[in-house]
């Protein structure tokens, strides 16, 4: 399998400029498809991104990220349900696991699980209010002597500042035959070609790497996994959040702010089911 180049990585393919977002370039690879902005500072890269403001503050993150809890939990036994077709429950990783919703969906459906998150007020309520088993950092930080039979990369895999690392690592703590999760923004769907340089995913620096099924792929082929399934997921958010990703995600015409702010007051506490065209499930298997 032939690397593919990643984000920081010394590549010498020619690297096209596809477009400029929030004043950070965003190139394509013109040998491999690997779509990416490269971020000047990597210190405290995490920190910066994931502040409390990331959770809270709206944005690109969540605007009240505990708001959602029902429903993450809910999206991790969904989760738990389709990775029951492939293995039966044994020790998760949960990477960029926030405050753990979607881990305790795994835990209620029997897995022994782990997480590590960058936010220190998220792992701290994952920790004591859910009595979970979180350490505070990256990956790249994480020390450990367990082998585990699953790793979720669930909305993070495009945040991965080393890519290259990071799935190396991955591949050192899973044991053999083991299983990652990934649920990606998919870059060619029809949603993301249509909203151009406006699509939400555009969101550097928490954004930084984006992915098709095919160059998703190739970085997982290239570091020793293989797609084993993929589909879409029944994703529910809520109204509010929805609302701040088109306010981010929009251009800034009159009257935009006074509707969305007339629509979250009206409808924002609902919760509707996210038309997922342009976001996948992946499951990839050690080989
Ligand atoms: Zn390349």
């Amino acid at each position: 399998m032939k690397k593919a180049c990643s984000s920081f990585a010394a590549c010498k393919e020619e690297k096209k400029l596809l477009l400029v977002k929030k004043g950070f370039p965003i190139k394509e690879c013109t040998h491999c498809g690997h779509r990416f902005t490269q971020l000047k500072e990597m210190e405290g890269h995490l920190d910066k991104v994931y502040s409390d403001e990331y959770f809270f503050g709206g944005k690109d993150g969540y605007p009240g990220y505990l708001l959602e809890k029902d429903l993450l939990l809910k999206s991790g036994i969904n989760y738990a349900k389709i990775i029951s077709k492939y293995t039966k429950p044994g020790k998760l990783l949960d990477v960029g696991c926030a405050a753990g919703f979607i881990m305790k969906g795994f835990e209620q459906s029997g897995w022994d699980c782990y997480g590590v998150e960058p936010n220190n007020t998220m792992a701290e309520y994952g920790r004591k209010e859910l009595n979970l088993t979180i350490q505070t950092g990256s990956l790249e930080d994480y020390t450990t002597d367990i082998k585990f039979d699953l790793v979720n990369l669930i909305q993070v895999v495009g945040s991965l500042y080393d890519p290259d690392k990071s799935l190396s690592i991955i591949n050192s703590l899973l044991n053999k035959d083991g299983l990652v999760l990934v649920e990606s923004w998919n870059m060619k769907s029809i949603a993301a070609r249509i909203a151009g340089k406006y699509w939400h995913e555009y969101c550097p620096p928490s954004v930084i790497t984006w992915f098709s099924d095919k160059t998703l792929s190739q970085m997982f082929e290239y570091y020793g996994f293989q797609l084993h399934s993929k589909g879409r997921p029944v994703k529910k958010i809520n109204i509010n959040h929805g609302l701040s990703l088109v306010g981010e995600s929009t251009p800034n015409l009159p009257l935009k702010k006074p509707l969305l702010k007339l629509l979250s007051k009206a409808i924002g506490k609902y919760n509707m089911r996210y038309p997922a065209v342009d976001l996948k499930w992946y499951l990839f298997k050690k080989i």
